[in-house]
């Protein structure tokens, strides 16, 4: 019987989990697919409503030759959490890979003035979302007794913080605590859990944050994007691509020996 992942955060067909649900589809693995597929107006950069576009990557996902699921999930909320990994239980009566890949962003804001419920919310959905998943997968993942993979999306602003994205930071720092102390929990089980600190990663999140950038600073988007591509060694913007090559390796058997690490992902940037 084959392998099957969920990813969530999969919605957006240009993000980093539609990325990754196709490369591991490459693998023959079957994808269960999440977003919260909110609407355009809770959408702090706008977009589309969600949905179609999930629907759509799961339809992609399917061409390659392998089944999906498609599930529209809050990860902050428990219920819905639980309810995914059960709808995962019942399509599919097994799970062997689970990427927290969820994950939201809010602009600036020095800390003396930053919303109190920005910072709630960014602790939910980046820290929480990650511990529901991983709390309400496992079972399924140790009753299966076939080992297993997780693989938590943090960032490199948890251990390069940018200046005014203290909640962003924190809250993906947490990932990395979390994923650490949650491997040592999990190696009796046969189960791995990493954490990847993507860098720059060409995807909607990031294009916001880099419009943001150009409006404040009275710039043109691309003076902002080549003034970042100035600042990384590779001397390219990451691709959602990259981010599923190393999900992709972390997921195989070949990755076996590797848990509890924070893996940088960044073009070398940190180190400019
Ligand atoms: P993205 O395209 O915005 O993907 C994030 C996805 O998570 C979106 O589809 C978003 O839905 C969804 N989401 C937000 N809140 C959610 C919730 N409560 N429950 C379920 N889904 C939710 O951005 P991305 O760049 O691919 O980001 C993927 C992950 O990589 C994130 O964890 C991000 O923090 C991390 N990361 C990205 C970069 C980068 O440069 N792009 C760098 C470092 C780390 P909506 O779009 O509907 O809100």
């Amino acid at each position: 019987m084959g392998k099957v992942a969920l990813v969530t955060g999969a919605g957006r067909k240009n993000g980093i989990g539609a990325a990754v649900a196709r490369r591991l589809a490459q693998e023959g693995v079957d994808v269960v697919l999440s977003d919260i597929c909110a609407a355009p107006a809770e959408l702090p950069h706008g977009g589309n409503a969600a949905w179609a576009e999930l629907t759509a990557v799961a339809a992609k996902v399917e061409n390659m030759g392998v089944s999906s699921l498609a599930l529209r999930v809050d990860v902050t909320q428990s219920a819905e959490v639980r309810k995914m990994i059960a709808a995962t239980k019942k399509k599919f009566g097994r799970l062997d890979i689970l990427v927290n890949n969820a994950g939201a962003i809010i602009g600036p804001s020095p800390v003396r003035y930053m919303a109190e419920e920005a910072w709630r919310r960014m602790m939910e959905i980046n820290a929480t979302g990650v511990f529901l998943c991983c709390q309400h997968a496992l079972p399924l993942m140790i009753d299966g007794g076939n080992g297993g993979r997780i693989i938590n999306m943090s960032s490199i602003a948890a251990v390069r913080p940018r200046i005014y994205m203290s909640a962003y930071a924190a809250s993906k720092a947490a990932v990395i605590a979390m994923t650490q102390s949650l491997a040592q929990e999990v190696g009796e089980f046969g189960i791995t859990a990493n954490a990847i600190l993507p860098g720059d990663v060409d995807t909607g999140m990031k294009q916001w944050g880099m419009k943001l950038e150009a409006m404040v600073t009275a710039q043109e988007y691309d003076e902002v994007l080549s003034a970042l591509v100035d600042r990384i060694p590779a001397g390219r913007i990451g691709q959602p691509e990259d981010v599923a090559q190393l999900v992709a390796f972390l997921a195989s058997e070949s990755a076996e020996f590797i848990t509890g690490q924070a893996i940088n992902l960044t073009g070398g940037r940190e180190l400019s």
